[in-house]
């Protein structure tokens, strides 16, 4: 436990924040709410007894995604922001913090609901028995999709979409700009192939940020719920792995900016890992290593 002070931000820099008093433990949530929200397949927590907006309190958009707790996110800039618990108390995303200091997460909360085709994550880990909601955990639920589909959506359920298997090129980024909009540890994104992706529903409903100052860096996201959503690009499209409801027939190639890793992650698979991006040789073709 650590004496308040703990701050955090978005990316675009709106929105600022502080824990107000000592915060708690650190875990994962892999509810559909934390899975979504993230786009990575889970929240990485933080307790704490309340926080201050510091500044950009215009910018905070809050959904109330189930009775124990509502999410937050940055209307700019899709940014996840600490949630408040029905219960009392607020949980800070870690990735977004500026000091975490030496602290790891204790455990997994909702853990059977985590996708078994995203990278692994501490299985050693003890499994929590209250989620990020208060809840007694319970299993996904995934609707049936058709043969070769993928199909994912945002949180809220305003959109929706199905894309053609296998997508490719999965990876999983450290880079700080990714950790800090998912909130959670890393990301873990991946492309498909041109025209395979169709809108079910709700492609209106999808706010892009481009980050000044770079030349390709899209934040595309759900405008009520803040769920990562796809960026349709001229080069590619690109998807967040966890707003994928079932198998996309892919699996993770490689860790890109390791380097910039969270103080907390302890990668044990044996995907190679690079300290920036991945070098121009790089098979990025393969659907599963
Ligand atoms: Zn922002
Ligand atoms: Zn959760
Ligand atoms: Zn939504």
């Amino acid at each position: 436990m650590k004496d308040g002070h703990t701050q955090g931000r978005c990316l675009c820099g709106e929105v600022r924040y502080e824990a107000t008093g000592p915060t708690g433990e650190m875990w994962y949530c892999h509810c559909p709410g934390c899975r979504k929200a993230s786009g990575v397949g889970f929240g990485t927590w933080i307790e704490a007894a309340d926080l201050r907006w510091l500044s950009g309190r215009d910018c905070v958009t809050q959904f109330a995604a189930s009775p124990g707790i509502t999410r937050a996110f940055c209307s700019q800039c899709g940014t996840v922001l600490p949630a408040r618990r029905a219960a009392g108390g607020v949980l800070l995303p870690a990735g977004g913090l500026e000091n975490v200091g030496g602290q790891r997460p204790c455990g997994h909360a909702s853990a059977e609901a985590r996708l078994p085709w995203l990278p692994p994550l501490d299985a050693d880990l003890p499994v929590r028995r209250v989620s990020c909601a208060d809840e007694t955990s319970s299993g996904a639920s995934q609707e049936a999709v058709a043969e070769g589909l993928a199909r994912g959506g945002c949180l809220c359920g305003a959109i929706a979409y199905e894309v053609k298997q296998p997508l490719a090129a999965m990876r999983v980024c450290h880079c700080s700009r990714c950790r800090r909009r998912s909130g959670s540890s890393w990301f873990v994104g991946l492309t498909c192939a041109p025209g395979t992706l169709r809108f079910l529903r709700g492609e209106a409903g999808i706010v892009r940020w481009h980050m000044p100052g770079t030349r390709f860096y899209v934040v595309s996201f759900c405008g009520t719920c803040g769920s990562a959503a796809p960026a349709v690009l001229p080069r590619a499209t690109f998807f967040s792995a966890g707003c994928l409801d079932n198998d996309p027939g892919a699996r993770a190639l490689c860790h890109i900016y390791y380097g910039s890793r969270a103080p907390w992650v302890e990668v044990r698979d044996s995907l190679p890992r690079f300290g920036e991006f991945a070098p121009p040789d790089f098979n990025w073709q393969a659907s599963r290593p």
